[in-house]
């Protein structure tokens, strides 16, 4: 497989299982530079919103390797280590994804983005769409966010509401908890409050689980989430705590693990057991393939909350 530029996969996703990625900005070109964020800081964060990467390269690049994929993967993601709604072609990306492909497409978003008209359209038309919602106070999300100047969580909080009453699709809200920034008990009830008043399909609660951009972002209990959830649940909001990837996939498939390993890693830290699960091949197998990555310096191990991460050098 020569090298792609846009595609990564399949790749581990604790919401969504098997996915093809689709990149479709570079990265760290992203809206909020999140305390958690697994692909490093944002340098500038920005609200500009322009080509980044060019709707036909993707779709030409999606087109010509699809196949390699199709068997691997449940469901297309459009995604990327930034904020995806921030590439301007988003509308014309996902329509030549679905004239292409009947698997559901989702989008990973932080919807910083959400009221612009042409962002909010392109949106309808996802089949999956998972917005992370932190923070619902202005100065708990500037914490755990830091947030371009321009952007207010009420904005945010507005437009997810008019979006989730309009939307067909699953609708999925993720909320990530970081030990004493977003998890005292005052801002759990803001949480329910604004929760109350948007339709989603399910809230998955998580916290810090690979190496984060920030040291301050440090994880919640597994207690604490079970607590919320329970919460959450007894006031009608539907909710699941979201671990890590687990599957009992086994491939037979003959892969290229050289070339998916370090496409994968690109995107996010994974340990052994991540990749074991989304390859379908057993960890003494990756672990191969992951010595000689490293022995030829083009992926490195990283350690974090007892586990060993594999990401890019
Ligand atoms: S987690 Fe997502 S929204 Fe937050 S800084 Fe990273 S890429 Fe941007």
């Amino acid at each position: 497989m020569s090298e792609l530029k846009y595609l990564f996969g399949p790749a581990p996703s604790r919401r969504l299982g098997r996915s093809l990625g689709i990149n479709i900005v570079p990265a760290k070109i992203c809206s909020l530079d999140c305390l958690y964020c697994e692909a490093g800081r944002t340098k500038t964060t920005t609200m500009q919103r322009k080509p980044y990467y060019k709707a036909d390269d993707i779709l030409k690049e999606f087109r010509e390797n699809f196949d390699k994929f199709d068997g691997l993967c449940d469901i297309v993601t459009v995604t990327g280590a930034g904020e995806p709604t921030l590439n301007s072609e988003l509308g014309k990306i996902i329509t030549g994804i679905k004239e292409f492909t009947n698997k559901p497409c989702a989008i990973l978003t932080n919807t910083t983005t959400i009221h612009i008209k042409e962002v909010y359209e392109s949106l309808l038309k996802f089949d999956i769409v998972v917005p992370s919602l932190d923070a619902v106070t202005e100065n708990i999300f500037k914490a755990v966010n830091l947030p371009e100047d321009s952007i207010y969580i009420a904005d945010i909080i507005a437009g997810l509401e008019k979006f989730s009453k309009e939307y067909k699709g699953k609708f999925f809200i993720e909320i990530l908890f970081c030990k004493d920034i977003n998890d005292s008990r005052e801002h759990i009830n803001h949480l329910i409050k604004v929760l109350e008043n948007i339709k989603c399909s399910k809230v998955q609660l998580g916290t810090v689980h690979r190496p984060p951009a920030h040291s301050t972002a440090r994880p919640v209990s597994d207690e604490f989430l079970l607590d919320i959830t329970k919460i959450f649940i007894k006031h009608n909001i539907p909710a699941e705590v979201t671990g890590g990837f687990s599957s009992v996939y086994k491939s037979s498939a003959s892969l290229n693990l050289l070339d998916l390993i370090p496409a994968l890693l690109k995107m996010r830290p994974c340990t052994l057991l991540d990749m074991s699960g989304v390859f379908g091949k057993s960890e003494s197998e990756i672990k191969k393939s992951i010595d000689y990555l490293i022995c030829e310096n083009k992926i490195k191990a990283e350690y974090y909350n007892s586990d060993t991460y594999y990401t890019t050098a």
